[in-house]
């Protein structure tokens, strides 16, 4: 049983609610997500709807809306974030990130494709069940979370509000190019802070370079951090130093030095066990050398996670592309998503499928195409009808 998905979600629907979501300045650090909130439960006012809002203070909340089922013992969640990154070069926007302007077919502007689209296709998603009154197979969650830019809070809140517990799948419905991800990189980060001993810049052997010991550990630490495995679907672990300062003077041994590593790692890539190896390192090194100290903090710890293919959440996923004529692709993530901080725990398969090009993700003059939105939409409505 197909509805008529495509006569339902018009251009006018998805440029109306786009503009109310981007309209409002949800960027980090404030967040002030309770304006998205509020707006989305707007858009639903003539509806009565199971909703659940978890406030986190100032002016910042998530919002779950629940849809029942006719087996309401396990749900499919759909996970959008409502906070976007900061606009930090105002003046070099050629369209203003926060007017919602339509061009050629795209919207522009900060959190259109990162991922106010996704959550436009949510929205449209749930406003298509509610307005034919369908009960779907089983419970849908849609939940739109708060700080996924930054620490997560909501999807945390929703983790602990135990709102994902009776999950056996979900959607993550970040722009993922309309194709089908089913991995997701880790990100490790790493702040190595190294103590030395002072002396003057033409006795050096009397004191402890800290920015030169520093140099010695990333050595020892990037030969030994295991990059031989590569993933289909996402490549190697990568490491990067993106991070580093040290010294006060020319003429001065440098007794701090710090430098901070971005670690992505592939799924099965442990990041106990590169965070073990990281204190090794250090202790060794102090160890040989008095005077030197060596400090490993983690600054950031998200698992690199993946879906198996042949999982029948993906297969009827697939299912619902080619009964659409839609082609399908699989596709790899490298940045992480709200999926880091509940897959490990839930162990549920789960898949990143949104509209927009993630590489629009944080860059000036953002945009979405508003033909991604309706396509992605399409594809959650007639996946719901079909499970
Ligand atoms: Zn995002």
């Amino acid at each position: 049983m197909i509805k008529d998905t495509k006569e339902f979600i018009t251009e006018s629907k998805i440029i109306n609610i786009l503009q109310r979501l981007s309209r409002i300045d949800s960027t980090q650090p404030e967040g002030n997500e309770k304006e998205v909130v509020k707006e989305i439960l707007d858009i639903f006012k003539d509806y009565d709807i199971d909703y659940k809002m978890i406030d986190h203070g100032k002016n910042r909340a998530s919002l779950v809306i629940t849809l029942e089922g006719k087996d309401n013992d396990n749900s499919i969640a759909f996970l959008g974030h409502i906070d976007t990154v900061p606009v930090e070069d105002y003046e070099k926007w050629i369209y203003p990130p926060f007017d919602g302007v339509i061009e050629q077919g795209y919207m522009y502007g900060r959190g259109t494709a990162d991922m106010k689209g996704g959550v436009t296709s949510m929205i449209l998603t749930l406003l298509y069940l509610l307005e034919n009154n369908i009960t779907p197979s089983n419970k849908i969650k849609f939940c739109f979370t708060a700080d996924e830019e930054a620490n997560g809070i909501g999807i945390l809140a929703v983790k602990e509000n135990k709102i994902l517990d009776d999950t056996k799948a979900i959607f993550v419905a970040e722009p993922s190019n309309e194709k089908i991800g089913l991995a997701e990189k880790g990100a490790l980060w790493l702040e190595v802070n190294v103590e030395g001993l002072s002396a003057h810049g033409s006795r050096p052997e009397l004191g402890v370079n800290a920015i030169e010991y520093l140099f010695e550990y990333i050595e020892k630490f990037k030969c030994r951090v295991k990059n031989d495995e590569t993933n289909e679907l996402l490549g190697k672990t990568t490491i990067s130093i993106n991070k580093f300062n040290g010294g006060i003077g020319t003429n001065v041994i440098p007794t701090e030095a710090k430098a901070n590593i971005d670690i992505r790692t592939i799924p099965g890539h442990s990041h106990d066990e590169i965070i073990d190896m990281a204190k090794t390192i250090a202790q060794d090194m102090m160890d040989d050398k008095s005077n030197l100290n060596i400090i490993i903090d983690v600054e950031n710890n998200r698992p690199a996670i993946e879906t198996k293919r042949n999982q029948r959440f993906i297969k009827d996923i697939e299912q619902t592309f080619k009964q659409l004529k839609y082609d399908f692709d699989y596709k790899g993530i490298y940045f992480y998503t709200d999926a880091s901080q509940v897959i490990p725990d839930i162990k549920v398969p789960f898949v990143i499928l949104g509209p927009g090009d993630d590489k629009m993700a944080h860059q000036r003059d953002e945009k979405i195409k508003l033909s991604s939105i309706s396509n992605i939409t399409e594809i959650y409505i007639n996946y719901i009808l079909g499970i």
